[in-house]
């Protein structure tokens, strides 16, 4: 799959949950109403919808939510993807998750083929954790880590820096990512979904960020890469990678390679716009993939150069309607 702009789209984030345990202030509102099941894609949907892509070229494939761990029987989808990774059509299987459920399933992914996983943790302190995502327990996620770390998983930590709330903790996340051999990449909050509050009081530039670490770090530029949209930095006394993603200070789309599926079939060709395309009708309507391929290169005719997010202190409305949860990042 080439787009128009001549970019190879050999990376696909799956969302398989619209659902979450938790509701971090950044992401979702304190309310939220999640689909009703008949809307959601089955496993069998999904690993259908997944392998189809597979078969298109892609050769990452990132399963996300809403908390991809909480959906029932999620590890019956790996179980079955993995078997792109013995062929080795495709080179990777990964996981983004808010770690609450994976002292669970470290293992299982583990089995299955996951080699690498992101987890988000935006602190270090368990009362500023319980507030930022409303509900979450940081020991539950910590004792996550842990399990995950002894099954022999690669973990990148990811935080959303914001500003007024956890921008004092970024010394002790580097610290605590080098002592627990961690990469950690931060985020800038992104205007998506309304979440009842105020976003333009939460972000924070991670250019202010950087230069204030590298009064007390030494970031050394990195061609290091993960095939996502994150800018490296090793930090020399930890040994391990710094990651930014600045979506809005930094415009990282000309070397974008991947498109995003939502659990209800939607194919989203940028992060940043509205237009999609929708999977499920073709993959419903046939045991035959053919409509579905045709519906995702007519998709990918259409993926744009990039995307238009702005968080404009006049304007408070997300730039999209959208939630996070509902693309997975
Ligand atoms: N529940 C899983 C988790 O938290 O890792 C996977 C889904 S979550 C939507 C994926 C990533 O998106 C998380 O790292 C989260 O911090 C980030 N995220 C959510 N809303 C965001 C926003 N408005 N701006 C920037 N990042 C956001
Ligand atoms: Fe859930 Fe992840 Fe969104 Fe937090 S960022 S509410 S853990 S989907």
């Amino acid at each position: 799959m080439i787009d128009p702009f001549g970019r190879h789209i050999t990376y696909l984030r799956v969302s398989v949950t619209d659902r979450c345990d938790f509701r971090c202030i950044y992401c979702m509102a304190e309310d939220m109403t999640f689909l009703p099941k008949s809307e959601v894609l089955s496993l069998e949907e999904l690993d259908r919808l997944c392998s189809t892509f597979v078969g298109l070229g892609v050769k990452k494939l990132r399963i996300t939510g809403g908390e991809p761990l909480v959906r029932k029987g999620i590890m019956t989808l790996f179980e079955k993807l993995g078997r792109h990774l013995e062929t080795g059509a495709l080179e990777e299987l990964t996981l983004t998750t808010n770690g609450s459920q994976l002292a669970v399933h470290a293992r299982s992914l583990v089995d299955f083929g996951v080699r690498r996983i992101n987890v988000s943790m935006d602190s270090l302190d368990p009362d500023r954790f319980k507030a930022l995502t409303r509900i979450g327990d940081l020991g539950k996620v910590l004792g996550g880590i842990d399990a995950a770390l002894e099954a022999g998983l690669k973990i990148k930590i990811n935080a959303v820096a914001l500003k007024g709330v956890n921008d004092h903790e970024f010394d002790d996340l580097i610290r605590w990512c080098g002592e627990h051999g961690c990469d950690l990449t931060l985020i800038e909050t992104m205007p998506l979904g309304d979440i009842s509050g105020d976003r333009t009081d939460q972000y924070l530039p991670l250019s202010v960020v950087r230069s204030d670490l590298e009064k007390r770090w030494t970031l050394t530029d990195s061609t290091h890469r993960t095939g996502g949209p994150a800018r490296y930095t090793k930090v020399e006394e930890t040994g391990q990678y710094l990651g930014f993603i600045t979506p809005l200070t930094h415009n990282f789309c000309e070397s974008c390679n991947r498109v995003r599926v939502t659990c209800t079939g939607t194919l989203y060709m940028c992060l940043g716009q509205e237009d999609a395309a929708d999977l499920r009708a073709p993959l419903r309507a046939s045991d035959s993939d053919e409509a579905l391929v045709a519906a995702i290169h007519e998709a990918i005719a259409r993926k744009p150069k990039g995307h238009d997010f702005i968080i404009d202190r006049r304007n408070k409305q997300p730039a999209l309607s959208r939630h996070m949860s509902v693309t997975g990042g």
